[in-house]
Protein backbone atom coordinates (compact mmCIF):
# COMPACT_ATOMS: atom_id res chain seq x y z
CA UNK A 1 0.00 0.00 0.00
CA UNK A 2 1.24 3.84 -0.83
CA UNK A 3 1.35 6.05 2.04
CA UNK A 4 -2.48 7.21 0.83
CA UNK A 5 -3.46 4.02 0.59
CA UNK A 6 -2.60 3.51 4.27
CA UNK A 7 -4.14 6.61 5.50
CA UNK A 8 -7.52 5.38 3.81
CA UNK A 9 -7.18 1.77 5.37
CA UNK A 10 -6.57 3.53 8.70
CA UNK A 11 -8.83 6.52 9.26
CA UNK A 12 -11.47 6.59 6.71
CA UNK A 13 -15.05 5.08 7.57
CA UNK A 14 -17.29 3.27 4.62
CA UNK A 15 -20.20 4.67 4.61
CA UNK A 16 -23.31 2.77 2.99
CA UNK A 17 -24.36 4.45 -0.68
CA UNK A 18 -20.98 3.67 -2.00
CA UNK A 19 -19.59 6.43 -0.03
CA UNK A 20 -16.34 6.80 1.84
CA UNK A 21 -15.76 9.11 4.43
CA UNK A 22 -12.23 10.88 4.94
CA UNK A 23 -13.01 14.29 6.65
CA UNK A 24 -10.75 13.39 9.63
CA UNK A 25 -7.37 14.03 6.83
CA UNK A 26 -9.23 15.01 3.55
CA UNK A 27 -12.44 16.66 3.21
CA UNK A 28 -12.84 18.91 6.77
CA UNK A 29 -9.61 18.62 8.90
CA UNK A 30 -7.18 18.62 6.17
CA UNK A 31 -3.21 16.95 6.89
CA UNK A 32 -1.32 19.09 4.91
CA UNK A 33 1.57 17.11 4.81
CA UNK A 34 -0.28 14.30 3.20
CA UNK A 35 -1.33 16.65 0.77
CA UNK A 36 2.11 17.81 0.23
CA UNK A 37 3.29 14.42 -0.71
CA UNK A 38 0.34 14.01 -3.07
CA UNK A 39 1.69 17.50 -4.66
CA UNK A 40 5.48 15.54 -4.54
CA UNK A 41 4.30 12.28 -6.17
CA UNK A 42 1.40 14.24 -9.11
CA UNK A 43 4.84 16.07 -10.17
CA UNK A 44 6.71 12.87 -10.58
CA UNK A 45 3.71 11.45 -12.57
CA UNK A 46 3.59 14.36 -14.59
CA UNK A 47 7.22 15.35 -15.30
CA UNK A 48 7.90 16.93 -18.39
CA UNK A 49 4.24 18.61 -19.06
CA UNK A 50 4.27 21.39 -19.31
CA UNK A 51 1.51 22.83 -16.95
CA UNK A 52 0.82 26.78 -16.45
CA UNK A 53 -2.12 26.28 -14.48
CA UNK A 54 -4.03 24.19 -11.80
CA UNK A 55 -7.94 23.88 -11.68
CA UNK A 56 -10.06 22.69 -9.17
CA UNK A 57 -13.70 22.90 -8.20
CA UNK A 58 -14.71 23.84 -4.76
CA UNK A 59 -14.98 22.95 -1.76
CA UNK A 60 -12.97 20.00 -1.31
CA UNK A 61 -10.20 20.12 -4.18
CA UNK A 62 -9.06 23.95 -3.44
CA UNK A 63 -7.20 22.53 -0.26
CA UNK A 64 -5.32 19.87 -1.72
CA UNK A 65 -4.86 21.73 -5.03
CA UNK A 66 -3.42 24.85 -2.85
CA UNK A 67 -0.73 22.73 -1.17
CA UNK A 68 0.30 20.63 -4.45
CA UNK A 69 0.89 23.68 -6.27
CA UNK A 70 3.39 24.56 -4.59
CA UNK A 71 4.97 21.65 -6.38
CA UNK A 72 4.19 22.85 -9.68
CA UNK A 73 4.53 26.99 -8.65
CA UNK A 74 1.62 27.62 -10.88
CA UNK A 75 -1.72 29.62 -9.66
CA UNK A 76 -4.73 27.62 -8.66
CA UNK A 77 -8.29 28.67 -10.02
CA UNK A 78 -11.32 26.91 -9.06
CA UNK A 79 -14.53 26.58 -10.37
CA UNK A 80 -17.01 28.22 -8.18
CA UNK A 81 -20.61 26.74 -7.40
CA UNK A 82 -22.08 30.12 -6.46
CA UNK A 83 -24.40 31.67 -9.07
CA UNK A 84 -23.42 35.14 -7.59
CA UNK A 85 -21.13 36.31 -10.21
CA UNK A 86 -22.65 34.42 -12.70
CA UNK A 87 -22.56 37.32 -15.53
CA UNK A 88 -23.39 36.36 -19.08
CA UNK A 89 -20.19 36.43 -21.45
CA UNK A 90 -17.51 36.58 -18.93
CA UNK A 91 -17.30 33.47 -17.18
CA UNK A 92 -17.66 29.39 -18.30
CA UNK A 93 -20.18 27.52 -17.28
CA UNK A 94 -21.02 23.66 -16.74
CA UNK A 95 -23.44 21.56 -15.44
CA UNK A 96 -22.35 19.68 -12.58
CA UNK A 97 -24.07 16.84 -10.83
CA UNK A 98 -23.15 16.35 -7.03
CA UNK A 99 -22.59 12.42 -6.44
CA UNK A 100 -21.94 13.44 -2.63
CA UNK A 101 -25.46 15.71 -2.64
CA UNK A 102 -27.47 14.46 -5.23
CA UNK A 103 -27.93 17.61 -6.92
CA UNK A 104 -27.46 19.68 -10.08
CA UNK A 105 -25.10 23.07 -9.49
CA UNK A 106 -23.68 25.12 -12.33
CA UNK A 107 -19.99 25.69 -11.71
CA UNK A 108 -18.17 28.66 -13.40
CA UNK A 109 -14.76 29.90 -13.93
CA UNK A 110 -13.89 33.77 -14.80
CA UNK A 111 -12.93 34.33 -18.58
CA UNK A 112 -9.98 36.43 -16.64
CA UNK A 113 -8.23 33.38 -15.16
CA UNK A 114 -8.24 30.65 -17.73
CA UNK A 115 -7.43 31.18 -21.66
CA UNK A 116 -6.08 29.14 -24.95
CA UNK A 117 -2.52 29.68 -23.96
CA UNK A 118 -2.92 28.01 -20.67
CA UNK A 119 -1.81 24.27 -20.29
CA UNK A 120 -4.10 23.33 -17.15
CA UNK A 121 -3.67 20.40 -14.28
CA UNK A 122 -7.15 19.27 -13.16
CA UNK A 123 -6.84 18.32 -9.05
CA UNK A 124 -10.02 16.73 -7.07
CA UNK A 125 -10.23 15.20 -4.22
CA UNK A 126 -12.38 12.23 -5.19
CA UNK A 127 -13.68 10.78 -8.73
CA UNK A 128 -16.73 8.32 -8.77
CA UNK A 129 -19.00 9.01 -12.00
CA UNK A 130 -16.62 11.60 -13.46
CA UNK A 131 -19.78 14.54 -13.65
CA UNK A 132 -17.06 16.95 -11.59
CA UNK A 133 -13.98 15.75 -13.65
CA UNK A 134 -16.11 16.35 -17.12
CA UNK A 135 -17.34 19.57 -15.86
CA UNK A 136 -13.88 20.95 -15.56
CA UNK A 137 -12.84 19.66 -19.05
CA UNK A 138 -15.86 21.28 -20.52
CA UNK A 139 -15.05 24.63 -19.16
CA UNK A 140 -11.18 23.83 -20.46
CA UNK A 141 -12.26 23.30 -23.73
CA UNK A 142 -14.80 26.44 -23.71
CA UNK A 143 -11.50 28.38 -23.26
CA UNK A 144 -9.31 26.95 -25.55
CA UNK A 145 -6.87 25.20 -22.97
CA UNK A 146 -4.96 22.09 -22.84
CA UNK A 147 -5.87 19.77 -20.47
CA UNK A 148 -2.37 18.23 -19.89
CA UNK A 149 -3.40 15.47 -16.87
CA UNK A 150 -5.89 15.03 -13.83
CA UNK A 151 -4.59 13.73 -10.65
CA UNK A 152 -6.93 12.82 -8.28
CA UNK A 153 -6.79 11.66 -4.61
CA UNK A 154 -9.02 8.75 -4.54
CA UNK A 155 -10.62 7.07 -7.28
CA UNK A 156 -13.47 4.77 -6.60
CA UNK A 157 -12.75 2.21 -9.35
CA UNK A 158 -16.30 0.48 -9.19
CA UNK A 159 -17.65 3.38 -10.46
CA UNK A 160 -17.53 4.57 -13.95
CA UNK A 161 -15.49 7.78 -14.22
CA UNK A 162 -12.50 6.42 -14.33
CA UNK A 163 -13.28 4.55 -17.22
CA UNK A 164 -14.55 7.34 -18.88
CA UNK A 165 -12.49 9.71 -18.53
CA UNK A 166 -9.42 7.23 -19.43
CA UNK A 167 -11.34 5.99 -22.87
CA UNK A 168 -11.79 10.17 -23.45
CA UNK A 169 -7.17 9.79 -23.86
CA UNK A 170 -6.26 11.67 -20.73
CA UNK A 171 -3.67 10.84 -18.68
CA UNK A 172 -5.69 10.02 -15.53
CA UNK A 173 -3.03 9.82 -11.97
CA UNK A 174 -5.51 8.48 -9.00
CA UNK A 175 -3.09 8.25 -5.76
CA UNK A 176 -5.68 5.40 -4.53
CA UNK A 177 -8.24 3.30 -6.55
CA UNK A 178 -10.44 1.70 -4.56
CA UNK A 179 -11.49 -1.86 -6.17
CA UNK A 180 -14.54 -2.19 -3.62
CA UNK A 181 -15.31 -1.39 -0.25
CA UNK A 182 -17.69 -2.62 2.54
CA UNK A 183 -20.06 -1.08 4.78
CA UNK A 184 -20.43 -3.24 7.34
CA UNK A 185 -17.11 -4.58 7.87
CA UNK A 186 -15.44 -1.31 6.92
CA UNK A 187 -12.90 -2.93 4.64
CA UNK A 188 -11.19 -1.25 1.78
CA UNK A 189 -9.76 -3.32 -0.87
CA UNK A 190 -7.46 -1.21 -3.54
CA UNK A 191 -6.26 -1.97 -7.24
CA UNK A 192 -2.99 -3.04 -7.24
CA UNK A 193 -1.04 -0.39 -9.25
P1 LIG B 1 -18.17 12.54 -9.53
O1 LIG B 1 -18.49 13.88 -10.09
O2 LIG B 1 -16.93 11.91 -10.10
O3 LIG B 1 -19.37 11.61 -9.55
O4 LIG B 1 -17.91 12.76 -7.98
C1 LIG B 1 -16.80 13.49 -7.57
C2 LIG B 1 -17.16 14.49 -6.52
O5 LIG B 1 -18.09 13.96 -5.58
C3 LIG B 1 -15.92 14.86 -5.74
O6 LIG B 1 -15.63 16.21 -6.02
C4 LIG B 1 -16.26 14.62 -4.29
O7 LIG B 1 -16.38 15.86 -3.65
C5 LIG B 1 -17.58 13.92 -4.26
N1 LIG B 1 -17.48 12.48 -3.90
C6 LIG B 1 -17.77 11.42 -4.70
N2 LIG B 1 -17.68 10.27 -4.04
C7 LIG B 1 -17.31 10.58 -2.79
C8 LIG B 1 -17.05 9.77 -1.62
O8 LIG B 1 -17.16 8.53 -1.59
N3 LIG B 1 -16.69 10.44 -0.51
C9 LIG B 1 -16.58 11.80 -0.48
N4 LIG B 1 -16.18 12.34 0.67
N5 LIG B 1 -16.81 12.58 -1.55
C10 LIG B 1 -17.19 11.97 -2.70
Amino acid sequence: MNFLEERIAKDGIVKEGNVLKVDSFLNHQMDTELFNAMGEEWKKRFEGKNITKILTIEASGIGIACVATQKFQVPVVFANKSKSINIEGEVYTAEVESFTHKNKNQVIVSKKFLGEEDHVLLIDDFLANGCALQGLIQICNAAGATVEGIGIAIEKGFQKGGTTIRNLGYQLESLAIVESMNAETGEVFFREN
